[in-house]
């Protein structure tokens, strides 16, 4: 249920009217507009009555809330959520900030990562990415460094400035993410329920993809278990679904998803057409599109020997290639305003 309050209402007013739905065992989650104050209601709403709640002097109105994801739910946090790094200090995504991660799929030694850091972040990326756990459909191949490839990932971050993204495949290792900027949560893990809820009692950002058979509703129940744990530092991305293609493309990158998820939910949306596609030849011109649908960011691989990399070479970039695309996707959203 969602509460519009009137302008200019004391806080001890809201402070007392969310103690009283507090005690009928509901989660209120306050949203402090530029005017106006937002009370989404989380729960059995049943319990209490309406009529008697719109008839409240502070009160502007009461909806009911449908969707299943309530957190999420742009409705109850009208204004775009803006997920920040580094305590503030570094780059931010969402709320017109745009973030460019780019990185090889796996990190692969020092030398190398090393190299694309250098690469990309020259060319305007603002976050590395590599993944030092990996989710490989086969158990025979690179599996990633593990440890060792976190402690790489550091020390990129130390020499470059650059946030760093990867992915943590299991709530075992938790304790070698402290450092890291943002946990991304990989397509085969995003309904992992267990994980999501563990994740959801730290406060660093979690990059959720969406599953490779996921619908937009489940990817955003999937936020809504992190959120409900209490970390509201959720970034989402879409990075293509299974479909009956598969001769062409490696999965089908649903752009129409941007705008919809921009609709539905407040949370920053990242598109990764590097897995979207499956090529590195049609990267470029995925990144543009999901650039000009209103992106909040764009996750790319790049590898700076792609025909050698241990992991997702045909999808990936060289540096240069990088350089180009970012090139053209800043221009892209400045030629919409953006
Ligand atoms: C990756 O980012 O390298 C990765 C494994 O992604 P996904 O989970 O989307 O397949
Ligand atoms: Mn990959």
């Amino acid at each position: 249920m969602v509460v519009v309050l009137r302008s200019d209402v004391a806080q001890e007013k809201i402070q007392h009217l969310i103690s009283w739905l507090e005690e009928k065992q509901l989660i209120v989650r306050e949203f402090q507009g530029q005017e106006q104050c937002v009370l989404g209601l989380i729960g059995n709403t049943a319990a209490i009555d309406i009529d008697m709640l719109r008839g409240l002097d502070i009160v502007e109105s009461v909806a009911e809330m449908r969707d299943p994801f309530k957190a999420a739910n742009r409705a109850i946090h009208p204004e775009d959520t803006v997920v920040t790094t580094l305590g503030g200090k570094g780059p931010a995504i969402g709320g017109g900030q745009f973030a460019l991660i780019a990185g090889p799929c796996s990190v692969e030694s020092r030398a190398q990562i090393l190299a694309v850091a250098e690469g990309v972040k020259a060319a305007g990326a603002n976050f590395f990415r590599g993944g030092a756990f990996k989710p490989r459909t086969s158990p025979y191949d690179f599996q990633g460094l593990g440890a060792d490839g976190l402690a790489l990932l550091l020390e990129v971050k130390k020499a470059t400035g650059l946030p760093i993204v990867t992915e943590l495949m299991d709530i075992r290792t938790i304790e070698l993410f402290e450092d890291v900027d943002v946990i991304q949560v990989g397509a085969r893990n995003t309904q992992n329920y267990d994980l999501l809820r563990e994740l959801g009692k730290l406060n660093q950002p979690i990059l959720l993809k969406r599953g490779l058979a996921g619908t937009i509703k489940e990817l955003l129940m999937s936020a809504e278990y992190i959120m409900a744990s209490g970390n509201e530092n959720v970034i989402l991305c879409e990075r293509g679904i299974r479909t009956y293609e598969s001769a062409y493309t490696r999965n089908t990158l649903d752009l129409s998803a941007i705008p919809v998820l921009k609709d539905l939910t407040h949370l920053p949306v990242v598109v990764d057409p590097s897995h979207g596609t499956g090529r590195a030849d049609l990267v470029p011109s995925m990144a543009l599109a999901a650039a000009a649908a209103g992106a909040d960011g764009i996750m790319i691989e790049v590898h700076n020997d792609p025909a050698r990399a241990l992991s997702d070479g045909p999808q990936s970039l060289t540096p240069a290639e990088f350089h180009d695309v970012a090139r053209r996707i800043f221009k892209v959203r400045e030629a919409i305003g953006l």
